[in-house]
């Protein structure tokens, strides 16, 4: 009794129920996940969130799991900022291993920067702020492990991951077979990542992979459609709340189908070309979009900013 009310306390500071024994935490704008192991007792944090996370994981991990609330082991869907924000934190105390697809390592072990953000994938201010988003890549040697080949995920029984690139290059989801629960990490979200508004509101939309870090455009649409195929009964994404039900899956159906005209960027810098990467990291980057756009857009502003003085100065 006394542990329902402590957490009903912490409801409304970031925490959620996604289904039996799977918890999320909300932090700014990106979720990362608290999965128990049903027949161990113990658990898995999948996803770092952020550097200022660190301190709402260990809370709820408290509360749910105290007096041994270290988990068994942490799995990353990517090595995004967002989404491994909290690990120097948390690896300083929990002496835990952090499992990654192996496309993923050379962007968690100081290989390998991804290819750069695309602030002219559009969709909403974040896009255009993607620019300065933290690239360097994290490392995490002597934490990181490889997923198994045979797509187990280490300390959960009845899941298996499975491979989502597009977004990045190791990109993975993690799926429940029993009961249908999708964690989608960034193959898509149930908001429009891209919109500050849409995000910071938590407004439901199932939409493409964030648009501004995605970077092979036919490998996120390959992976949409598998995991629409799934007809998952509940999906939980990095970013916005988790969606349930048939209307849910009618909608992750229509973004599968219609992924091109809705998802992908018609101008960007790797709505034509993707990134090329492998074992070692990024191979090749496709150059921005024609500058000729730029310089336009330039040429307009300085046109209509000298037109307003010259007005102002003849009045
Ligand atoms: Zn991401
Ligand atoms: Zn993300």
């Amino acid at each position: 009794m006394e542990k329902e009310h402590t957490l009903q306390s912490l409801k409304g500071k970031g925490w959620f129920q996604v289904a039996p024994g799977v918890w999320g935490i909300r932090d700014v704008f990106v979720n990362m996940y608290l999965i128990q192991n049903v027949r161990t007792r113990s658990w898995v944090l999948v996803d770092a969130g952020l550097r200022t996370s660190a301190r709402k994981i260990k809370r709820l991990a408290k509360e749910l799991f105290a007096p041994h609330f270290a988990p068994a082991a942490i799995v990353l869907t990517h090595g995004h900022f967002d989404h491994v924000g909290a690990l120097p934190k948390l690896l300083r105390e929990w002496e835990v291993p952090v499992y990654a697809h192996y496309l993923e390592a050379p962007y968690l072990t100081g290989r390998s920067a991804y290819p750069p953000p695309d602030p002219y994938a559009g969709g909403g201010l974040i896009s255009i702020m993607s620019w300065t988003f933290p690239q360097d890549p994290i490392d995490l040697n002597g934490h990181l492990l490889l997923l198994p080949e045979d797509k187990s995920v280490p300390g959960l029984e009845g899941w298996r991951y499975i491979e989502t690139p597009g977004h990045t290059p190791g990109h993975i989801s993690l799926y429940r077979e029993s009961d249908g629960l999708l964690l989608a990490g960034d193959a898509f979200a149930t908001t429009k990542a891209e919109a500050l508004t849409c995000t910071l509101a938590q407004a439901r939309h199932i939409s493409g992979p964030p648009r501004y870090f995605t970077t092979d455009w036919v490998a996120a649409e390959t992976s949409v459609k598998k995991l629409a195929a799934l007809q998952p009964s509940t999906v939980a994404t990095g970013h916005g709340r988790p969606l349930h039900g048939k209307t849910m899956q009618h909608r992750l159906q229509w973004l599968a189908d219609h992924f091109k005209l809705i998802a992908k960027p018609h101008f960007g810098r790797y709505s034509k070309e993707s990134a090329v990467a492998g074992i070692n990291g990024v191979e090749y980057v496709p150059s921005p979009p024609a500058s000729r756009w730029v310089i336009l857009a330039g040429v307009i502003a300085l046109v209509a900013t000298s037109a307003l003085i010259y007005n102002r100065r003849k009045s």
